[in-house]
C-alpha cells in the first residue's frame, strides 16, 4: 500500500504503510504513540519523544499555515513532465508538517507565507496503477470519504501486525 504513496518511492513497505490505503479513503493520518501519547505527522512507526514502538491512527483535519514556498523548475526523476510547479511546507493546526504541491485552488499570485491552507487527499487518475498523494487547497475545500471500517478491512502486512491486533482489542 505505502507503495501506491508518491511518485518515485524508495519505501515500499514500512510500519506506517497504511498511511497511503488511509488516504485513498480520504484520510489524512498521523501516529499517535500508544505509550507516551506523542503525536507525529508524516507518521512514525517509533516514538521520536520514548522510542516506543506501538503506535495508533489519528486522523487529523489537515488543516494548516503556510511555512515556506518554493517553485520547482529543475524537477527530480519522476517528476520532469510537472516542472515548473510549486510545493509548500505547512505547519499543521494538530502538530507536525507536510510537504505538499499547491493545487489548482490557489492562484500562484495568491500564494503568501502564513495564509491558512488545508490538506486534501488526492488519487491520480491518470495512471492505472493506483497512486495517492495529498494538495495544499483553499480553505473550505471538501473530498470524499468512504465509510470508516475500509481500512480495517483489508489484511495487515506481517510486521504491523503487533500494531494492527492492539487497535482491535
Ligand atoms: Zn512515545
Amino acid at each position: 500500500m505505502f507503495k501506491w504513496f508518491g511518485m518515485v518511492n524508495f519505501t515500499p513497505y514500512t510500519r506506517v504503510a497504511e498511511f497511503a490505503a488511509h488516504l485513498k479513503d480520504g484520510r489524512i493520518m498521523a501516529s499517535r504513540c500508544s505509550a507516551c501519547g506523542a503525536r507525529s505527522f508524516p507518521p512514525r512507526a517509533d516514538c521520536a519523544a520514548c522510542m516506543a514502538r506501538e503506535f495508533e491512527w489519528m486522523e487529523i483535519s489537515g488543516r494548516g499555515t503556510l511555512h515556506t514556498f518554493t517553485t520547482i523548475a529543475a524537477a527530480p526523476t519522476g517528476f520532469e513532465r510537472y516542472a515548473p510547479y510549486t510545493v509548500g511546507v505547512v505547519d499543521l493546526e494538530e502538530g507536525g508538517r507536510a510537504l505538499a504541491w499547491l493545487g489548482g485552488t490557489i492562484p500562484s499570485g495568491e500564494i503568501a507565507i502564513g495564509m491558512t491552507l488545508q490538506l486534501v487527499p488526492r488519487i491520480e487518475e491518470d495512471v492505472e496503477e493506483i497512486r495517492v498523494f495529498y494538495s495544499l487547497e483553499r480553505p473550505g475545500t471538501t473530498w470524499s470519504k468512504a465509510g470508516a471500517a475500509t481500512v480495517g478491512e483489508r489484511q495487515a502486512p506481517p510486521a504491523a501486525a503487533g500494531a494492527r491486533r492492539r487497535e482491535q482489542v
